[in-house]
Formats: C-alpha cells, sequence, structure tokens
C-alpha cells in the first residue's frame, strides 16, 4: 500500500479538491466516504454502515436510519492533495441543502450501483449538479453484487443522464469473482487480493489484452469526438530529444490521455467511468487518483458571484482579495457552535471581526479548524478555497454569507437560510 504524508495545514491551492459524493441512497456513498477516509489514513479503523460507527454519519438520527441527512466536510490527504470531503446529503427530502452542498464544492464522484445502475434519486441530484456546473467522475459501484454489469450501468448513464461516459477501466471477473481491473489509461491491471488493503499492478493479463486494446480505443476515439485534436496535438509533440514520435510512445500517450480526460471533466463534456467495490476496498485507489488527476482545484473554477451595493460583481479565487465566505453548515455541538465555511476569496485569521452581510451583525472568528475524522486541526488562517469550520460566530445561519465588513458581498439570498442542526 502507498503511505501518504499527511500535509501541513497549508497546501498549495491547486493541490486542493474540494469534493462532493453524490448518489441515490443505498448506492455506497457513505461506504465510499469511509473506505477514501481509511485508505488515506484519516481513520484508523473502517466504519461500517450497519454497525453505526461511520465518521461522517456522525448525527445519531442518521445512524439509526442508516442514511446520510446533514452534511459535513472532513478533509483527508492523498498523494501530495488536500481532499475536502463535502458529504452532501442522498435524500430527496433535504433538496435546499444539498443544493447548498453543491454550491461549495469544486467537483464529485457520483457513485452508482452496479446493478440498479442510474437511479431516480441519482437523476435528481445530477440534474441539481448540472445546474451548478459541477464538474463530476462516475464510480459504480457494488460491482461484486450479482447481477452488476458495468456495460448495462454506463449504457443507462449514457441514456439517463444524458452524458458522454469515458469509461478508462476494463473490470477483472465479475460478481463475486470481481478482482481487479485494466487501468485502460495506463495499460496496466490493478490486482486487489482477497483480505488485504494492497492491490498489486501487473501487466495486463493476456487473455485480457485484446478486450484491453479494445476498450482503450474506443476511449481514445471517444475522446477524439468530443475533443477534436486533442490527442493528436500531444501525439505529434516532439520528444524532449527533438525527435518526432509520430506515435507518441506510452507514457506521452498516457499525459496526452490523461490531459484530454481532464479538459473534458472540467469542461463537463464529458464523465470518466471508473468501477469497483467499496464494501469490498477494491477500486478505491484509482479512484482517488482520478479525483487528483481529473477533477478542478479551486483555482480552476469560475469567480464566484454575489451581490455588493446592490449590483452583482465577482471575486477570484485569490487569497489577497476581500474576505468572502458561505457558510454552508451549522452544528451546535456539545464543544459549541461550529460554523463550516467555503472561503471564496480572501483570507481570515483567529480573531478577525466579519460582517454577516444578510443579518447586518457582526461576528469575531475565535477558532479556525480544520476538520478531520479523527480529530480537528487548529489553523491560524483559512484562505480562498479552503473549507474549515469556525467557532465563535453565534448567530451565523447556514446560507449566511461572512464579508470583511468594508466589502460585503452577498453570495446567498437571506431567505434561502435554514435551520441550525443540534448535535447531542
Ligand atoms: P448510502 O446510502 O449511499 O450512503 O449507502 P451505504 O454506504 O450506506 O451502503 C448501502 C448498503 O450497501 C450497505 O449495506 C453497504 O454495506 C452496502 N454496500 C456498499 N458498498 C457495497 C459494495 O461495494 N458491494 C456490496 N455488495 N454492498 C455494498
Amino acid at each position: 500500500m502507498r503511505t501518504h504524508l499527511q500535509l501541513p495545514p497549508t497546501t498549495p491551492l491547486h493541490r486542493v479538491r474540494n469534493l462532493g459524493i453524490l448518489a441515490h441512497v443505498d448506492a455506497g456513498k457513505t461506504t465510499v466516504t469511509e473506505r477514501m477516509l481509511y485508505l488515506t489514513g484519516a481513520t484508523h479503523k473502517r466504519g461500517e454502515v450497519h454497525d453505526g460507527t461511520t465518521v461522517t454519519d456522525f448525527d445519531p438520527q442518521e445512524r439509526d436510519r442508516g442514511i446520510t441527512i446533514f452534511a459535513a466536510a472532513v478533509s483527508c490527504d492523498w498523494d501530495g492533495h488536500r481532499i475536502n470531503l463535502i458529504d452532501t446529503p442522498g435524500h430527496v427530502d433535504f433538496s435546499d441543502e444539498v443544493e447548498r452542498s453543491l454550491r461549495v464544492l469544486d467537483g464529485a464522484v457520483a457513485v452508482f450501483d452496479a446493478v440498479a445502475g442510474v437511479e431516480p434519486q441519482s437523476e435528481t441530484v445530477w440534474r441539481q449538479a448540472d445546474r451548478h456546473r459541477v464538474p463530476r467522475i462516475a464510480f459504480v459501484n457494488k460491482m461484486d453484487r450479482a447481477g452488476a454489469d458495468l456495460d448495462t450501468a454506463v449504457a443507462s448513464i449514457r441514456d439517463r443522464l444524458h452524458t458522454a461516459p469515458l469509461v478508462v477501466q476494463l473490470p477483472i471477473g465479475q460478481e463475486d469473482g470481481f478482482t481487479g481491473v485494466v487501468d485502460l489509461v495506463r495499460m496496466r491491471a490493478l490486482i486487489w487480493a482477497a483480505g488485504h488493503d494492497a492491490f498489486t499492478d501487473v501487466p495486463v493479463p493476456q487473455a485480457l489484452r485484446e478486450e484491453a486494446r479494445r476498450r482503450r480505443r474506443a476511449l481514445e476515439e471517444a475522446v477524439a469526438e468530443l475533443h477534436p485534436g486533442a490527442l493528436e496535438e500531444f501525439c505529434a509533440r516532439p520528444a524532449s530529444d527533438g525527435s518526432r514520435d509520430p506515435d507518441g510512445s506510452p507514457a506521452l500517450r498516457e499525459r496526452t490521455l490523461t490531459a484530454a480526460l481532464r479538459d473534458l471533466t472540467r469542461s463537463g463534456d464529458g464523465v470518466v467511468v471508473l468501477c469497483g467495490s467499496a464494501y469490498r476496498d477494491r477500486g478505491m485507489e484509482p479512484l482517488l487518483d482520478a479525483v487528483v488527476s481529473y477533477l478542478p482545484s479551486p483555482l480552476d473554477a469560475p469567480p464566484v458571484r454575489g451581490i455588493e451595493d446592490g449590483e452583482e460583481r465577482e471575486r477570484a479565487a485569490d487569497p489577497e482579495a476581500p474576505f468572502a465566505a458561505l457558510a454552508f453548515k451549522v452544528h451546535s455541538t456539545a464543544t459549541g457552535r461550529l460554523t463550516y465555511l467555503r472561503v471564496y476569496s480572501g483570507t481570515i485569521e483567529k480573531g478577525d471581526v466579519v460582517l454577516d452581510v444578510a443579518a447586518r451583525r457582526t461576528e469575531r472568528i475565535g477558532r479556525i479548524l480544520r476538520v478531520r475524522a479523527d480529530r480537528n486541526t487548529e489553523v491560524d488562517r483559512a484562505r480562498a478555497g479552503d473549507i474549515v469550520a469556525v467557532v465563535g460566530p453565534k448567530t451565523a445561519r447556514p446560507g449566511a454569507t461572512l464579508c470583511v465588513p468594508s466589502a460585503p458581498l452577498l453570495l446567498e439570498p437571506p431567505a434561502a437560510a435554514t435551520p441550525v442542526v443540534s448535535v447531542a
């Protein structure tokens, strides 16, 4: 297993991923989240949905009902990147909350059940994500289930979500015998051994080579159609020794394809599809790698829009710009009132006074916390692109905009604010 160093609290913005996991209830969103936290070393024990030990579903009511109701943000580190996981509610009754959590994230993983394919709620959340222009990758989970079929699930993604699936893996084995995937970008096979966290990265087995080549061609064709010229342009680049390499070396082709897939993901013109079984710990590392490779950083997000002095204004994700953040979640916990913020521009420091724009009240930022699964880390400041929880604001509600008092930019109309959640 790869080891992952925990990053220092301040990570360069291009290495930050503010990520949401979207799914129909029961598709495996909680299990995927738990496995991500476990693999990234953010937790040292696996949470199991059925025994109520999951980290993101920390509300007792939520545990009892076994569904994810209240969003929480947890951060973890993978391959030199900070991933802030924003848990979006999958239940349609709470779609206001889904909307707000979609607003504060920069990219998402949509989880589907390999047997059921696209289900009604996955369609609803997909449309909401479309409206917020959230770049997505798709993870077809539960490949170990009887009746699991990647091709059928991919067809339902194409037909029901009206998007162009870009399938980057070929499953190895079916149902109970699902043991790995061929990575069609790197043309390597990843095999998970039963009962171990580790996988082996081996050449594509002889029996699968023809099929893998055929699928790789199909992937390249789909990319070329959606992103004309992307592959040719890179493949025709001069090699570092100055010679031309018309066919492209495998490494160059891999880089080229990855760059084209990144462009398509970020433009929303295509959706990279991966598969696995979260429950059996299969396919999770490639999923984390895909999050880092394909999904955008806060720097790639368009500037945030809001109302200042009655006019619509934009602010870029610039730590030097005036501070503006959206409170997207407030938890009244036994240890204090935690306000989760997405910082869109500027920087706040411990002790700063900010304005709750709609309420026209100032609030003092006491402590700034990076919320992790096992513990919270106190940090001195939060910058544009960050997701943090702050202690100090006494009245700010979810949906509130917090700004530097001299430049108030209202990010969300006051009517949309929702009640505070109490957690015992
Ligand atoms: P959520 O409602 O989307 O958060 O889904 P959960 O993570 O709670 O999973 C719903 C059920 O599916 C639970 O009983 C999980 O144990 C089970 N589950 C999750 N992932 C897999 C998987 O990869 N394979 C199988 N067979 N079951 C899974």
